[in-house]
């Protein structure tokens, strides 16, 4: 009995390192996968109902790893976040983002289509972000009105009088600062009309929830007006169904993103 003890216990060790080892392997590999180029972005379109066109496309990262195939954003970031990694990372989906924005501009001849980014919340309160946005965009061409910067409630909420300073300082260059997952925070009128933003983006979890047999709209209503009233622009993100559209639009939100238009894709496979 004592010898099944302890073999039980060494399984359970084994499986345990087994794990461990993925993780460091994970952990590892991330060092090598900015050099290594297994970064890449894809691209989903923004449509305005306005107009029935692409307007912008969100850069959304994934990462090509050798053992492990293609990882999601959800399977490295926080990773990322820990190591540090994740600010060299967000220069390169700056840089990225803006090369491919400008070249389907000149290519498609659309001096018009605008690029969102996504930033962390350790990027966005690093000092020197404004001066590695600015400088993406000089590099690339792209011009700073082509650019959307995407961050959360909760970035915002950790240091609120700074991210005000960090928003303006990008702002006033002219480039777009959008509020991603509204909804889902801590969102309150108050603090919305204090914050220099162009859009909000209502959370998908609202979205989906139009249509359904238990669906609580209240919440997709009172953002659309909310934001009307303080003069934003509204993204609803994760449309899928038709009916989530003309609800929408109905209610005053003419601008969509989600599968429904197109899942995200590599820039080779985006058709301008
Ligand atoms: P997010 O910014 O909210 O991005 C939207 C996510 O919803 C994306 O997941 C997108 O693929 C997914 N999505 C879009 N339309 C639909 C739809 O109709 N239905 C459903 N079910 N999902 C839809 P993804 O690409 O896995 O990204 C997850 C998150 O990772 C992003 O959420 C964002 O917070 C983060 N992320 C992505 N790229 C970057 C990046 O370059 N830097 C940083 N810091 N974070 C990033
Ligand atoms: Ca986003
Ligand atoms: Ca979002
Ligand atoms: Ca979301």
């Amino acid at each position: 009995a004592k010898r099944d003890g302890k073999n039980r216990y060494a399984i359970y060790e084994e499986r345990m390192s087994e794990q461990m080892r993925e993780e460091l392997h994970l952990k590892q590999s991330l060092h090598h996968a900015l050099d290594n180029r297994e970064f890449v972005l894809h691209y989903q379109p923004q449509v305005s109902a306005r107009t029935s066109q692409v307007f912008g496309y969100e850069s959304l990262i994934r990462w090509n790893h050798p053992d492990f195939g293609v990882l999601s954003p959800n399977h490295f970031i926080s990773l990322a976040e820990e190591t540090g990694m994740i600010i060299e990372i967000g220069e390169w989906v700056l840089q990225e983002a803006c090369h491919q924005t400008r070249k389907w501009q000149v290519e498609a001849s659309q001096p018009d289509l605008k690029v969102a980014v996504n930033l962390s919340a350790q990027q966005f309160v690093d000092s020197m972000l404004p001066e590695k946005v600015f400088r993406a965009l000089e590099d690339s061409g792209l011009s700073p009105e082509s650019l959307i910067i995407e961050i959360t409630e909760t970035m915002v909420l950790q240091d609120f009088d700074r991210s005000i300073e960090t928003m303006e300082r990008l702002r006033n260059r002219g480039i777009k600062v959008h509020l991603d997952d509204f909804g889902v925070g801590f969102s309150s009128l108050s603090y919305l009309n204090r914050l220099p933003i162009d859009a909000i983006k209502i959370d998908r979890s609202f979205v989906r929830q139009i249509g359904e047999e238990k669906h609580d709209v209240a919440i997709v209503n009172a953002i659309i007006s909310m934001a009307k009233s303080l003069g934003l622009q509204v993204i609803a993100e994760g449309v899928e169904k038709k009916e989530h559209i003309s609800y929408l639009k109905r209610k005053g939100c003419y601008e969509y993103q989600g599968y429904y238009f197109s899942k995200p894709v590599p820039a080779h496979l985006v058709t301008l």
